[in-house]
Order: C-alpha cells, then sequence, then structure tokens
C-alpha cells in the first residue's frame, strides 16, 4: 500500500523500521500482531530499549529525556513502530499524567514521578470514569478530605484499564462541594498499594482481564500528591484529554490489519481460487484501504497545521470517530473472511504454557477476541456521539 508516512524521511523511517525489527522479541511481536496483550514484563523491556536508544519519551521536551521531535516526525515514529507489532507506549503515565504534571505540576512532583514514568518503575493507570460519571465527566463523585497533611479518599471508580497491574493511579476526585460541579475536582495520585484499596476485575466480551472497578474505603494520600491547587482538576483533566484524542486514529495498528486481512483472505479456499481474489471481497478491502488513505492524510494535515502553531480543531473529533470505526470495521472483514473458524476462539489459548493445537486454522484463533475488544474504541476516549455533539456545536454551530 503507498503509505504517506514512507514519503516523509525515508532514512528515519528505515531506521525506525530496523530498530523495531532487531529488537522485539519474537513472543511480543506475535502477540501484538495478533491481537493479544503483552504483558508488563514484555512492556517494560521493550520501553528499555527504546530509552537506552533515546527514543523512550518522543513527545517529551528535551530537558525531561524527550527526543525534541516535531508532531509530524512524532506521529511517523509511532505508526512505524504500531505497523512493526511494537507494544503501545505506557499511555496513561507517558502521554497522559506526565504532559499534566510538567504543566501542572510541583518541581517535587517531576523529579519523582517523570523518571520512573520514562523507564516504567511506575505502572500508571487512569481513574477518571465512576458508575454514573463517564461521558458526564464533572459527575465525579470519589471524595477527598483534608486531614492535616493527608487527603482521605472514598468512593469507587469503574473501567479502570490494568488498575490491576498499575503502583499508581491518577484520579479526578472532588475536594469540595461547590456549586457548579465543574469546579471543586482535584486530580491526585494514590499509591495502588495504599491500604482501604479494592480492585475488583471486569471480563469483558474476550475473556480478557483488561478493565476494573476500584473502591476507596478510608484511603490516605499525603497532601503533596494533589496536582496544582485544590479546585483545579476540571483545567487539569480538559488538558489531558486533549492530549488523548489526537492520538486516537491508530493509522499504523489499522495498517497492519489490513496487511493480517490480506494475508487471511489469501489462504481461504473459494470455488474460484481465494477469497483475496473475490471481486466482492477484493472491493471491501479496498475500499477500507482507500478510507485508511484518507485518514493517514487528514491526520498529517492536522498535523502540520500543529506543527506551525495551530491547536488541534474538529479534525481530532472527527479523526477519532473515523480511526474508530475502520478499527472495527478491519475486524468485522476479518471475521467475516475467516467464517465460523472464528467459534475455534479460545480466550487461553495464547496462554505461556498451553501446548494445545488450536481447533480450525492457526490465524482464526484470536480474531474472535479482537473483534469484542475492538468494540471498546467507540466508548472509551470519549464516546463517538460526544465526539459528533461536539463536531455538531462547536464546528458547525448547531
Ligand atoms: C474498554 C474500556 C476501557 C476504559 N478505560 C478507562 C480507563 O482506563 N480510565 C477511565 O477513567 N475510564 C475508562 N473507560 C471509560 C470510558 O471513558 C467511558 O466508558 C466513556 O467515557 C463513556 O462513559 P459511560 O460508560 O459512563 O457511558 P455513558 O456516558 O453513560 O454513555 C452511555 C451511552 O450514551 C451516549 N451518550 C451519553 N451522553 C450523551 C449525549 N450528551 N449525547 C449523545 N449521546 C450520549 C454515549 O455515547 C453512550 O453510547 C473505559 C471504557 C472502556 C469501554
Amino acid at each position: 500500500m503507498l503509505s504517506a508516512i514512507d514519503l516523509e524521511d525515508p532514512a528515519f523511517v528505515e531506521e525506525v523500521r530496523r530498530f523495531a525489527r532487531s529488537t522485539l522479541s519474537t513472543q511480543t511481536r506475535a502477540k501484538v500482531l495478533n491481537g493479544k496483550l503483552p504483558d508488563r514484563a514484555e512492556r517494560t523491556h521493550w520501553q528499555r530499549a527504546l530509552v537506552e536508544k533515546g527514543w523512550g519519551a518522543p513527545a517529551w521536551p528535551v530537558a525531561f529525556g524527550g527526543t525534541g521531535w516535531g508532531v509530524v516526525r512524532r506521529h511517523v515514529f509511532d505508526e512505524i513502530l504500531a505497523e512493526e507489532g511494537a507494544p503501545n507506549p505506557p499511555v496513561f503515565g507517558m502521554g497522559m499524567l506526565a504532559p499534566v504534571l510538567m504543566k501542572f505540576g510541583s518541581a517535587d512532583q517531576q523529579e519523582r514521578f517523570l523518571p520512573r514514568i520514562l523507564t516504567m518503575d511506575d505502572f500508571w493507570c487512569q481513574g477518571f470514569s465512576e458508575p454514573g460519571a463517564g461521558s458526564d465527566l464533572a459527575s465525579v463523585r470519589t471524595r477527598a478530605e483534608r486531614e492535616g497533611d493527608h487527603w482521605r479518599i472514598n468512593g469507587q471508580k469503574i473501567w479502570t484499564t490494568l488498575a490491576h497491574v498499575a503502583d499508581w493511579m491518577f484520579a479526578l476526585v472532588r475536594t469540595s462541594q461547590e456549586e457548579s460541579k465543574h469546579k471543586g475536582l482535584s486530580i491526585v495520585m494514590i499509591d495502588m498499594r495504599a491500604p482501604g484499596i479494592t480492585v475488583r476485575p471486569i471480563i469483558t466480551l474476550d475473556g480478557e482481564h483488561e478493565v476494573n472497578e476500584v473502591f476507596f474505603d478510608d484511603v490516605r494520600i499525603p497532601a503533596e500528591n494533589l496536582i496544582g491547587a485544590p479546585g483545579q482538576g476540571w483545567t487539569h483533566a480538559r488538558y489531558l484529554l486533549s492530549l488523548e484524542r489526537t492520538g486516537i486514529a491508530r493509522v499504523g495498528q489499522s495498517k497492519r490489519e489490513i496487511a493480517r486481512l490480506k494475508a487471511l483472505a489469501a489462504r481461504q479456499r473459494t470455488p474460484f481460487g481465494t477469497l483475496l481474489g473475490d471481486p466482492q471481497f477484493a472491493r471491501r478491502i479496498a475500499s477500507l484501504e482507500i478510507a485508511l488513505m484518507a485518514l493517514e492524510l487528514t491526520t498529517l494535515r492536522m498535523l502540520g497545521a500543529m506543527e506551525s502553531g495551530q491547536a488541534p480543531g474538529p479534525e481530532a473529533n472527527i479523526l477519532k470517530i473515523r480511526g474508530s470505526e475502520l478499527q472495527q470495521a478491519l475486524t468485522e472483514a476479518m471475521m467475516d473472511a475467516v467464517g465460523s473458524h472464528t467459534q475455534a476462539y479460545d480466550p487461553h489459548a495464547w496462554a505461556d504454557g498451553t501446548h494445545e493445537d488450536p481447533v480450525g486454522p492457526p490465524e482464526a484463533g484470536a480474531l474472535a477476541g479482537t473483534y469484542f475488544n475492538t468494540r471498546k474504541v467507540s466508548i472509551y476516549g470519549g464516546s463517538n456521539e460526544i465526539q459528533r455533539n461536539i463536531i455538531a456545536s462547536r464546528a458547525l454551530g448547531l
């Protein structure tokens, strides 16, 4: 497939590809390419290799260990690594909390937390959503009450991705009861080993344990773990969420999945050859490729504008919608390509130490899991309905 990123800087593209191919372990790569989550040890290993190369946190300022690259080069880097089957960067710590600490945190907080985020000595989760506070995030009810040099926390979070393996959570909590619900919120950093925290798994449709409920029962955290001054949490949360949306189109990941779809279709026999040669299916793949090229070009156009100083506009919301729809359409095409073989899906087939042969063709094994898991992409990062509301009101003035 013709790729806009290959036109950017061929020597750089080649260097990143070579590094990924020579550094990624076969097992980690195989997991990512088959839609499985690498474990914490595998992710840490990869992240530390990037740090050693000087590529650990491309988006961070050089003073904090970043590369100083512009947004377009960072995008190209992320997309190549996604195509090559590298684990996603530790998004909650590196992509969300770190920029908030750099902009609003104290020097002590920056010194204490940023280096450990970079090396993944600390693994973070995001505690924003609650039952009754998802799209309407300002309705957060988890309370933090000041008691001397501590905050005492009570309440519940939900859908907390990877809370069961995280060392720390940054959480949106209510530090005072104000008339406007947007006021009185703060972001606090909570040590997940603190007494009074209970993490309960939520097993999703794909049979995996990725998200959790987290309960706080008189959890005490030091006063200095609050970011900025009490009551500034809404400003911090909005800044953080604006960062979340720009990276969500996942062009590199979708390129990887188109290659996987073609390989799958080439292996499915039909009375006239293979599914890849079937005119109807070939047309379906072509329309997905065209949509992906349009997404990539729009992404690069937005990033180019950002590089020359413009803030991301409604393009960021459009990219989130189109990127997530495309990811879902790709998993649907793959399910259709292998048909009933996906029924053989066994979530444990990929677990280390499993020696049983898969039922049906091996490439069908993890497809249903990926299909079910990908339903989430139109929900998180601000659901697609909420994105449409934003486009309607801010871009179209409706
Ligand atoms: C797999 C997964 C992982 C997640 N990980 C995290 C995490 O790590 N940390 C975290 O804090 N949160 C996480 N979330 C939570 C996610 O951010 C919320 O699910 C999301 O914001 C939607 O909120 P909700 O679930 O409360 O649904 P609701 O807000 O109750 O929405 C329900 C439905 O109503 C629609 N809707 C709501 N309001 C409007 C409106 N005004 N106009 C039109 N339609 C509307 C929504 O689009 C949705 O279809 C995760 C969610 C999922 C599914």
